[in-house]
């Protein structure tokens, strides 16, 4: 059975009726204070729902109101706020705040135009404050509404932007406003970004699933593996964003990490046992640099820190887990840096990665995973002609990317999806991950003739914390041998 935009959104209102309500949504309803929703949905951006409240009280509790909030330093501001993402650039907007409202008498403004002059608010945010603080018709489009309303094929649309063009021609007005609110409380607790529970969703019959990876439900004898792998760009950084609760709504069997910048001694102990997993870490020599990890819910047969190559051990690089029926080397690849002055590192660590994992080859099937800090060809990111010389796309790179491929490698992701603009990295700056102006460098791959074994791999671009995304594999249950 089919069901048309608005007998979706009906029933959907009914099912989270009794679920937890949005933050925001929240807030709005509380304090009926339109700087407080403004300042709340500021914080909310990519953090999760209890960071933002967290923050949100702590914040209020010293600035109740804009004047408060102007007598208030960028750090102070900072330390209130550290536990949402992007804590820093988040400061920075509320610092400039109260000058940014003086042509506003030191209101909210009411009007679209006028919000998005504000320090960092972009449409979605506007919108979201249009609509809660003001009860105006908007459509605030953010992961989950934008997520869910192509899942159900309501619209097709890249980025987030679309999906409101889009939802504007279609969408009644009367629901411009409740779409947010229902749609965030089914994506934060139902239709989740990793792993949605498909299994006990009421819509699982209608629903067309486009592009999805539902969860799968605890099995005693797996036939099919789940692998995710994510750089973090520091590890106690993104536990500060729910790291811990990813990984377990992950329904990951194996959960590998690059970049996690931390020696063990410094890793608290909710990161090192999380419920479920055993974890592995290789760390490099100089604090705060490099490092992975894995998390794994089956114990491994053996476990190999570094590729037996000083130079490139001593920068904690590389980890290997040896199971029955394959190894995974979980490899965070250097960066050929500013005029490529690392480039002979990065592609002597490169060769060197490759000798490794043809010894293991031999023996059974090989998955290589991490930040490979290159994209490979011009479909994997968004300006290859302008990066052409540049780290991550420079020719030298470029073409290692191609001998590797051609030794019997397969990128596991161009198995399944040949379109552009899927990407896993985006820069911090001008706003590249809302408008999706990126790369795709991080990697599963598998060695060729282990092919057969893929079921679907896939980039999770709507789980925030880090400027790179987690990609995900999934596999069948192999020989043990070759
Ligand atoms: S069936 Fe799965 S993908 Fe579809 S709405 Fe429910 S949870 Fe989301």
């Amino acid at each position: 059975m089919t069901m048309n935009l608005e007998s979706f959104l009906l029933a959907m209102e009914k099912e989270v009726a009794n679920y937890h309500t949005p933050v925001v949504d929240l807030i709005a309803v509380q304090t009926r204070d339109p700087f407080k929703v403004l300042v709340a949905t500021i914080l909310s951006a990519r953090t999760r729902d209890e960071a933002t409240a967290l923050a949100s009280r702590r914040l209020f509790n010293e600035a109740p109101d804009i004047y408060a909030l102007a007598g208030l330093s960028e750090g102070r501001i900072r330390e209130l706020i550290q536990p949402v993402g992007f804590f820093n650039n988040k400061a920075k907007y509320l610092y400039r705040l109260p000058n940014a409202l003086k042509p506003y008498d030191d209101m909210v403004p009411d009007e679209l135009d006028d919000l998005l002059k504000l320090p960092g608010v972009g449409r979605k945010t506007a919108n979201l404050v249009l609509s809660v603080a003001f009860n105006k018709p908007a459509i605030c489009v953010d992961t989950h509404v934008h997520r869910i309303m192509n899942i159900w094929g309501f619209v097709s649309a890249k980025n987030p932007e679309t999906t409101e063009k889009e939802l504007r021609k279609i969408l009644p007005v009367k629901y411009w406003k409740r779409i947010n609110s229902i749609l965030v409380a089914f994506g934060q607790e139902r239709c989740k970004p990793l792993g949605p529970q498909c299994d006990a969703c009421l819509f699982e019959q209608e629903c067309p699933k486009k592009g999805v990876t539902p969860r799968r439900v605890k099995r005693k004898y797996p036939d099919t593996i789940k692998l995710v792998s994510w750089n973090v760009n520091g590890l106690r950084a993104v536990e500060k964003k729910g790291f811990v609760d990813i990984v377990k709504e992950s329904g990951a069997d194996i959960f590998a990490v690059q970049e996690t910048r931390a020696g063990l001694e410094q890793l608290s102990d909710e990161l090192k046992n999380i419920d479920g997993y055993l974890s592995y870490f290789a760390q490099a020599g100089k604090k705060g640099y490099s490092g992975v990890g894995v998390y794994t819910r089956q114990k491994p047969l053996r476990v190999t820190i570094g590729i037996n190559v000083n130079q490139f051990d001593d920068e904690g690089r590389v980890i290997t887990l040896e199971f029955a029926d394959f190894f995974l080397i979980n490899a965070y690849f250097p960066n050929a840096q500013h005029e490529l002055k690392r480039i002979d590192y990065k592609l002597a660590f490169n060769n060197a990665l490759l000798e490794y994992a043809k010894q293991m080859v031999v023996r059974k099937t090989s998955i290589i995973c991490g930040d490979f800090n290159v994209a490979h060809k011009a479909i994997d990111l968004a300006n290859p002609k302008t990066n052409e010389k540049n780290p991550g796309f420079s020719i030298e790179e470029r073409n290692w990317m191609d001998s590797f491929i051609n030794a019997g490698w397969v990128d596991t992701f161009r198995v399944f999806n040949q379109e552009p603009g899927q990407y896993s990295w985006w820069s911090y700056r001008f706003n590249a991950r809302n408008k999706n102006i990126g790369w795709r460098i991080d990697y599963f791959i598998i060695d060729a003739n282990s092919k057969s074994r893929l079921i679907s791999a896939a980039i999770l671009t709507d789980i925030p914390g880090s400027d790179h995304c987690p990609v995900q594999l999934e596999l069948k249950t192999g020989p043990k041998k070759r």
